[in-house]
């Protein structure tokens, strides 16, 4: 994969170039362009920031699930980049445009860590051993305008599947379902 990500403006020009993206009409849920259920606005740590729409009609946008997923990448590690389970970005987007209607603005999410090599994971304080974060499967990050306690409760209002509870971020998965946990380690 080489994409380039810049500005969140650059991106959308990019989608719609390539003719998959329409730009969708507002739901009653979400008034904005850059968030609601079937879309995404995340930027990662490294300053790559993407408003993007991953799901159209009734399947998942390659093109966007591609560009998420580079944005997730280990830029830590040599942008080492795998492809996310894109029911990941799902879940986001439904605690984004949650929180978003609650604050009567759109919220930016702030992706502290996504994908991780192994090799680096191992190296991390507090990351599990068989972290989902490996696999592409998780996500840790903090919502603008949010405690990490008020995300916890939206995440787990909508029962996603593994969801962890740090003091400064975040944790989602699309592991097994209905785990929780409260961790204290400070993982990137
Ligand atoms: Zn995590």
């Amino acid at each position: 994969m080489a994409y380039e990500l810049s500005r969140r403006s650059a991106v959308f020009g990019i989608v719609s170039a390539l003719g998959s993206f329409a730009l969708p009409k507002p739901t009653e849920a979400s008034p904005w362009e850059e968030v609601g259920y079937d879309r995404l606005w995340v930027r990662n740590a490294n300053g790559d920031e993407l408003a993007v729409q991953h799901w159209v009609g009734e399947r998942y946008e390659v093109q966007a699930v591609r560009l998420l997923s580079w944005l997730w990448r280990d830029w830590r590690d040599a942008d080492a980049a795998v492809y996310i389970d894109p029911m990941l970005f799902t879940f986001l987007a439904n605690i984004q445009t949650n929180l978003s209607v609650n604050a009567g603005t759109p919220c930016l999410i702030n992706l502290n860590s996504g994908h991780r090599t192994a090799r680096r994971n191992a190296t991390l304080e507090g990351a599990a051993k068989h972290s989902y974060h490996i696999s592409g499967r998780a996500g840790d990050f903090t919502l603008r305008s949010f405690l990490p306690d008020d995300v916890y409760r939206m995440a787990s209002n909508l029962n996603v599947s593994g969801l962890g509870r740090y003091r400064t971020f975040t944790h989602v998965d699309t592991g097994a379902t209905g785990r929780r946990w409260a961790g204290k380690g400070l993982t990137l």
